[in-house]
């Protein structure tokens, strides 16, 4: 294992702030690129990272890192240093108010015009050109913040990897995966293996976040150059959410760890003894077709199913009780779906996001993730 510090802060600053990355196996191979709490304080992804960096460490000394892996433990060291009133604050940058998983460049038009005439049909010299060309491109990249300097230095380590995966966790919620439409037969057995319990796909999001930065280029390069062209979604990248923010325990964190070693080794990583899959337990479904159940009104908040269930069009999920009056509402679902995500806290005021529910029947458009 070699592990890189690198510095995202530039002099005369009143703090100082690193990266760190540690690094598996030799370059030539496959290449798989782990990251964990991009949002900070997700804990059960950074118990996940610090799991996997010592199973990685024995794989590596035994030989059986058969490509290269790179491991970032904690992947955002400056919001990890905010905290308000004693509580943690890693979603967002408090200088900008920007979600640190937001905003990444996306490369497709720079690479279109970079690309011109330049491309055949031998799809892997294909994938060999783009890779170059975001190498490039990334490290052209002038950061003028700490801020974009992780961004920059974050994508740099994922952008020519054939696997990358984004660690993060929700406030309370089943384990739940966001990859592209394109990588769903990629990423169907990480989901199995992972036991998802809803798993949703689509081909722009919106809002730029990291595994987007990494994956979406391919598929906007091969419907501009057409079927003369092969260009394969040759970044597998997904964004793993790993439950709820206090689903800190050991023996979970030690299956999640596990869950994807076996993946790596079913992408040629790694080598791993033989093991069985086990069934998958939701079927994938589209992120246009995952409704949110907003508070029509502030209110106490009492939530009447549980995470996991699978409900159907019109059940009741939670009542929002008025403390003042007494007046009650109660939120159903209009999609038949998994319960996947819910809030940790339980006052909410009008307007917030109280549940989310992966339903198979698109219907949503435009920007398709919280803020
Ligand atoms: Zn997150």
């Amino acid at each position: 294992m070699q592990t890189i510090n690198h510095p995202l802060s530039a002099e005369h600053g009143p703090v100082s702030y690193q990266l760190t990355s540690h690094h598996f196996g030799s370059k030539g191979g496959r290449k798989a690129y782990i990251q964990a709490s991009l949002h900070a304080d997700e804990v059960p992804a950074m118990l996940v990272a610090h799991c996997l960096r010592e199973r990685l460490q024995l794989l590596d000394q035994q030989g059986k890192v058969k490509g290269e892996v790179i491991l970032v433990p904690a992947a955002n060291p400056i919001g990890l240093g905010q905290v308000i009133n004693e509580r943690p604050f890693g979603r967002y940058d408090l200088s900008t108010g920007i979600n640190f998983n937001r905003n990444y460049p996306h490369y497709a038009p720079q690479l279109k015009e970079r690309l011109a005439g330049k491309l055949g049909a031998d799809a892997d010299s294909n994938v060999r050109l783009i890779r170059e060309q975001l190498r490039e491109l990334t490290a052209a990249w002038q950061p003028a913040s700490d801020n974009a300097v992780l961004k920059k230095a974050l994508l740099s380590m994922a952008i020519d990897a054939d696997i990358v995966l984004d660690l993060h966790c929700d406030l309370e919620a089943v384990l739940h995966i966001y990859a592209g439409t394109p990588l769903r037969e990629a990423i169907g057995p990480l989901a199995v293996l992972m036991q998802s319990h809803a798993t949703l796909y689509t081909t722009a999001a919106g809002g730029e976040p990291f595994d987007e930065a990494c994956s979406r280029l391919w598929w906007d390069l091969a419907a501009h150059f057409g079927p003369s062209v092969p260009i394969p979604p040759a970044n597998i990248a997904a964004t793993v959410e790993l439950r709820g923010e206090v689903s800190v325990d050991y023996d979970t964190a030690r299956a999640d760890a596990e869950g994807i070693l076996r993946y790596l080794s079913l992408q040629g990583v790694i080598e791993l003894p033989a093991f069985d899959m086990p069934a998958a337990i939701s079927e994938p479904t589209p992120l246009e077709g995952t409704e949110r159940i907003d508070a029509p009104h502030a209110g106490m908040l009492v939530y009447l199913r549980e995470l996991g269930e699978r409900l159907k069009a019109g059940d009741p999920v939670a009542d929002l009780i008025d403390p003042f009056t007494g007046a009650k509402t109660t939120l159903r679902t209009s999609v038949d779906g998994v319960f996947f995500t819910r809030l940790s806290h339980r006052y909410v005021i009008r307007g917030m996001n109280v549940a989310k529910v992966a339903g198979a029947i698109p219907f949503r458009s435009g920007n398709l993730l919280s803020l």
